[in-house]
């Protein structure tokens, strides 16, 4: 059986009553399932504001945030440091989301210091990494996926506890998930550079998980749209075991 890592982004959706909802949910499908449970880490990605509530209610699921603040305290206005969080009882974060990058206008270098602060405050981040349509179209994926990587784990020890997640843009809430081929392409490249657990991000669903995650390289997904509802969210792993057990 392999390792899974679901991993769920709920971007700025949910609100403080939803999480109830979503919890009792959850908890029951994970209760009543040990099979779902086991070589499966689970977390889920809420809103900063909600981060309490989630952890209290979703224990011991983990719980992250979906970026942090490359500062450590002072004028910076909105900004939520990686000690603050870590304070709110999450475990991960989110850094370099490509909607960071591409609507705020993020830096990879940006992203590292990022991921450097999670480390030094006990955060696990998942750094993204991901080409657009033009990036694959004209041929650069890897010229792309390699310059997100390298900078976003630069001064990054060998010893530190990450996670990377591949997330090719045109693939982020479109429908349209990259092929198993191009995602294990792409994974097995980022494990070239560094050993550490690979997910998929991209329009996975129940219905293509199984074929993503048997990839040799994907170590699991981070899945937008399809986290919002528990059952639909599960289903993605359910459908994967039940495929691996065939298999
Ligand atoms: C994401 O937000 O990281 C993501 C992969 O979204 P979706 O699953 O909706 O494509």
């Amino acid at each position: 059986m392999k390792k899974i890592y679901l991993f769920g982004n709920w971007k700025m959706n949910m609100s403080y009553n939803e999480i109830a909802t979503f919890s009792k949910e959850f908890n029951a499908g994970i209760r009543t399932s040990t099979s779902l449970t086991e070589k499966t880490d689970f977390c889920l990605f809420v809103p900063f504001t909600l981060i309490p509530r989630a952890v209290n209610e979703l224990r011991p699921t983990a719980v992250g945030a979906q970026n942090v603040s490359e500062y450590d305290r002072g004028a910076y206005t909105g900004e939520v440091s990686a000690a603050m969080v870590k304070e709110t009882g999450a475990r991960y974060a989110i850094v370099g989301h490509s909607e960071r990058r591409h609507i705020y206008g993020e830096t990879s270098a940006q992203v590292n210091l990022k991921a450097l602060k999670c480390l030094e405050n006990g955060l696990t981040p998942v750094i993204c990494v991901g080409e657009t349509l033009d990036e694959r179209e004209s041929g650069k994926t890897i010229e792309v996926v390699r310059e997100q990587l390298c900078t976003g784990i630069k001064n990054i020890t060998a010893d530190a506890t990450y996670l990377i997640a591949y997330e090719p843009v045109w693939a982020i809430g479109t429908g349209r998930a990259a092929s198993a081929h191009d995602a294990e392409e792409v994974c097995a490249f980022i494990k070239t550079i560094t050993c550490v657990p690979v997910l998929y991000g991209g329009s996975v669903k129940p219905s293509n998980a199984a074929e993503i995650f048997t990839q040799p390289s994907v170590d699991g997904g981070l899945i937008g749209g399809a986290s919002l509802r528990a059952a639909e969210f599960l289903n993605i792993l359910k459908n994967y075991r039940s495929f691996e057990i065939q298999a």
